[in-house]
């Protein structure tokens, strides 16, 4: 794909829709840019994420574990060793709309000492923390599971964001559940009565804080129905795009429908946004493969260099 040269940058929204369908998407040697390691809710380490990503060729990746950047360090060294492109991120849960929405927001290659973005974190961490501890304890009445064993499968100790993923994996260790993905159709699930909604802060919130630490900001599978009863509308896309500094939409990704990228591809078109890809790759806990989304050479450029800290190695 061309570059559209100095005005514009490799802004997308001047090709046509046809030109990214047949550029961007699935199996090319591009970017994944929306990885899990053992520092939220995937099974393997930066440095597996790096040695797997090198293995099979990937033009680069990134880094994205919920709400943390406590993989990044890692994830720098390896990239170093292996000689494979990184883009240091974050996937940040937020919502819109008094909750209606839970929306997932990328951001890229923002300042990591930013004081507002690690307070934030701070805060929604300890919450989900608080949450997880007190669905336990209802689960614990009726199923064979316990804090402490729930706390087993957590990789990384304090440094990784305890959430539903590794109570899930708790079920599956006490034979509740088969899967994680069984867990989180069954008695986690948000329809469950031993559910409890965590904290989130709102997506104009966290797209305006990450704008704000120099990050490029992208709102994660948006199209995805089997997330949400209700989706964030063509106007709420419309509003962060123009009032809050959103850049992109991640438009290839395994939970949009067809339809659905259709449509996220006209707002990226009509609103000038970013059209990105990643596999939300989990290792075993998910089925999604490294690399089965991705993101094209131009688009990450243009990540790069609206970025404020530097790609790696
Ligand atoms: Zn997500
Ligand atoms: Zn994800």
């Amino acid at each position: 794909m061309a570059q559209d040269g100095a005005q514009d940058g490799a802004r997308n929204a001047t090709q046509s829709t046809k030109g990214l369908r047949d550029s961007l998407g699935q199996n090319s040697h591009g970017w994944d840019l929306h990885c899990h390691t053992v520092f939220s809710d995937g099974t393997f380490s930066p440095t597996d994420l790096i040695r797997m990503a090198s293995g099979q060729g990937l033009a680069g990746v990134a880094i994205s574990d919920h709400d943390t950047i406590a993989g990044w360090s890692e994830a720098k060294e390896a990239s170093a060793r292996y000689g494979v492109p990184l883009i240091r991120g974050t996937e940040i849960t937020a919502q819109h709309d008094h909750g209606r929405v839970s929306v997932h927001v990328l951001a890229y290659l923002y300042d990591c000492e930013n004081a507002h973005v690690l307070g934030l974190y701070e805060e929604m961490r300890q919450r989900r923390l608080e949450r997880a501890r007190a669905m336990v304890e209802k689960l614990s009445a009726d199923y064979p599971i316990s804090w402490a064993s729930v706390m087993e499968q957590v990789h990384e100790g304090d440094a990784t964001t305890v959430g539903r993923p590794h109570i899930a994996d708790a079920l599956v260790a006490a034979g509740v559940y088969e899967t994680r993905s069984d867990a989180f159709a069954g008695i986690i699930s948000t329809k469950s009565p031993y559910y409890i909604p965590v904290f989130s802060p709102r997506v104009a919130t966290v797209v305006r804080a990450l704008k704000d630490a120099g990050g490029v900001v992208v709102l994660a599978h948006s199209g995805a129905p089997s997330r949400n009863r209700s989706l964030l509308t063509d106007e709420d896309i419309e509003f962060f795009a123009c009032q809050c500094g959103l850049d992109g939409l991640e438009v290839w990704h395994r939970d949009n429908p067809p339809e659905q990228r259709d449509r996220l591809l006209g707002l990226a078109q009509r609103f000038d946004l970013l059209v990105t890809g990643g596999s939300d790759w989990h290792g075993a806990g998910k089925p999604n493969v490294l690399g089965e989304n991705t993101t094209d050479e131009p688009t990450v450029q243009e990540i790069i260099r609206r970025g404020r800290i530097r790609v790696l190695p």
